[in-house]
């Protein structure tokens, strides 16, 4: 039995675009008649015929028709679009581009807009200077345009889009039917495509999961050993699911996985490891989910590795894959790619971490402190709150205990400072054992009593040491734009007056800044 080739595949795709758009076009009389008479000419007699007739008469390989471009083309021209992008495709991204004088910029953005668009699987219009985008995707595929002005109807960019998901469909059924060895090559092409689009962790790691879905048919999630750290500072290292599928169970999203769950197992041993029956794959962290459904529970945890270390997991739920089947292949390659790629957006995600963290606590650095303070001096000035926090005859502490104790005490107080902020305030530790609170759109009372809590937690909090407990308190600043000053720049200076008054007036207590005269 000689396979389909994927002219015949192509063809229907395309027939398949070229008839869903007769019943619109004869409708509404639109412009996709165009596209309906001459995609379905096309598909008729160029590539449905064609490929047919060649195989019959001699069976020699038949190189693959292009025509998505000219489908493309014919869909720029018919909105008169000045340029038009394919992405997803395993024979390359297609680009159309009409007699306009369209630079490389917009070239690069067009595309770029449409990668986006293939990712997140949304619709995306932006008006910009040099005209609309309007882009559309299904992973891996996406498709968009770029319409002349910047300000495009909204009736006419969601028409534009439904036209756009319609080619896409068709893109997903002619590859879907690519040889095996073809889709295994696409794979590690759109891999390579998306993690040059998104080089950060988090993108490569969703984009993996879905690549992976799509490969699969089943919900995909992507775990990481030591993950637990990035951004959690001094935080226990654990395993964490970092992406999941759009199939998979939302409710999997951040979970820190117990280290005696299968997917740890084959982290450890750097063997794939398929678990059956009611065991859950993330184990008792899964399991503690209501409702999950016994065929999710189940699940292969396939090791991801950077050269000889396994860095973390890609578990496809359900019952195992057979490991000698296309399917397995495919997911096999897209695991090993993954892996090294993951690796190096983790090593530059961990060094852009170091740039802006305290090693000491794992809170911001006063590097990263100054760099709000500066971003949020525009105009006009935001409601901000900022919190001066500076522990208590610290240098005592220091001189009995030791310079070790002293920086357990720094660790100590500062889980409790983070624990008592939102988490989109800024914790940072700016000085020696002096923290700062920087808090957008808080008035100047939700402020004062953020401080509060911080100062009831410290002194309530047992600090342990060589066995004993010792007495901690904190002092406190804080002052509040627009409340206390009208000028984001002079926060720091009212704030810390706040501070000295509150050491002066006998420690242990939240002094709230004196509004300029
Ligand atoms: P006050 O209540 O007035 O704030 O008294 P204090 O002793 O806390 O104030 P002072 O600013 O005079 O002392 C701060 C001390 O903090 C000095 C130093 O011994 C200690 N220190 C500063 N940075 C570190 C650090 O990174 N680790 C440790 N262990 N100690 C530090
Ligand atoms: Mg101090
Ligand atoms: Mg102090």
């Amino acid at each position: 039995m000689k396979r389909p080739t994927p002219g015949v595949w192509v063809g229907w795709a395309l027939a398949l675009a070229g008839l869903a758009a007769v019943v619109p076009a004869v409708l509404a009389a639109n412009l996709w008649a165009l596209v309906a008479a001459v995609g379905g000419f096309l598909a008729a007699t160029g590539l449905v015929l064609a490929p047919l007739v060649r195989v019959w008469l001699a069976e020699q390989p038949i190189t693959r028709p292009s025509d998505f471009e000219h489908l493309l083309d014919l869909l720029r021209r018919a909105h008169r679009a000045r340029a038009g992008w394919l992405v997803g495709l395993a024979a390359g991204d297609v680009e159309a581009v009409g007699n306009h004088d369209v630079s490389r910029e917009v070239r690069q953005r067009g595309a770029a807009v449409v990668q986006l668009a293939s990712v997140d699987g949304r619709a995306h219009v932006a008006r910009e200077s040099e005209g609309s985008y309007v882009a559309v995707g299904d992973f891996p595929f996406g498709a968009g345009l770029l319409l002349p002005g910047p300000d495009v109807d909204p009736r006419i960019a969601e028409a534009i889009a439904s036209e756009l998901r319609r080619l896409v469909a068709g893109m997903r059924v002619a590859e879907l039917h690519e040889p095996d060895e073809q889709a295994g090559q696409l794979v590690a092409k759109q891999l390579a495509a998306i993690a040059a689009g998104s080089r950060t962790l988090d993108g490569i790691a969703k984009a993996g999961a879905e690549l992976a879905q799509q490969l699969a048919r089943r919900g995909v999630a992507i775990v990481l050993h030591g993950a637990g750290g990035w951004g959690g500072g001094t935080a226990a290292r654990g395993a964490r699911i970092v992406a999941l599928s759009g199939g998979a169970d939302a409710r999997l999203e951040n979970l820190a996985v117990p280290a005696d769950a299968p997917v740890m197992r084959a982290i450890q041993s750097g063997v794939p490891v398929a678990t059956r029956g009611g065991e859950d794959v993330f184990g008792a962290a899964g399991a503690a989910i209501p409702d999950r459904r016994r065929s999710e529970r189940a699940g292969t945890a396939y090791p991801l590795r950077d050269g000889h270390f396994v860095i973390g997991a890609l578990v496809v739920t359900g019952p195992p894959i057979p490991p000698a089947t296309p399917v397995g292949d495919t997911l096999q390659r897209l695991v090993s790619e993954l892996g090294s790629r993951l690796a190096a957006a983790g090593a530059v995600h961990e060094a852009e971490q170091r740039a802006v963290r305290d090693p000491l606590t794992g809170l911001s650095n006063r590097r990263e402190f100054d760099r709000w303070f500066a971003l949020a001096g525009g105009k006009p000035p935001p409601a901000v709150t900022l919190v001066f926090v500076d522990i208590d005859h610290f240098k005592r502490l220091n001189d009995t205990l030791g310079h070790q104790a002293g920086d357990a005490a720094l660790r100590h107080v500062a889980d409790l400072v983070r624990q008592a902020v939102r988490d989109n305030d800024l914790v940072a530790r700016i000085g020696g054992e002096e923290f700062a609170i920087w808090m957008l759109h808080t008035p100047i009372e939700a402020g004062l009593e953020v401080a509060e809590r911080v100062r009831r937690a410290v002194e309530t909090g047992v600090w342990h040491w060589n066995s004993g407990t010792h007495p901690l308190t904190v002092s406190c600043g804080v002052a509040s734009c627009p409340d206390t000053v009208k000028e984001v720049a002079n926060l720091k200076g009212t704030a810390d007056a706040a501070l000295y008054r509150a050491k002066q007036a006998g420690r242990n207590r939240v002094e709230r800044a004196q509004p300029a005269a």
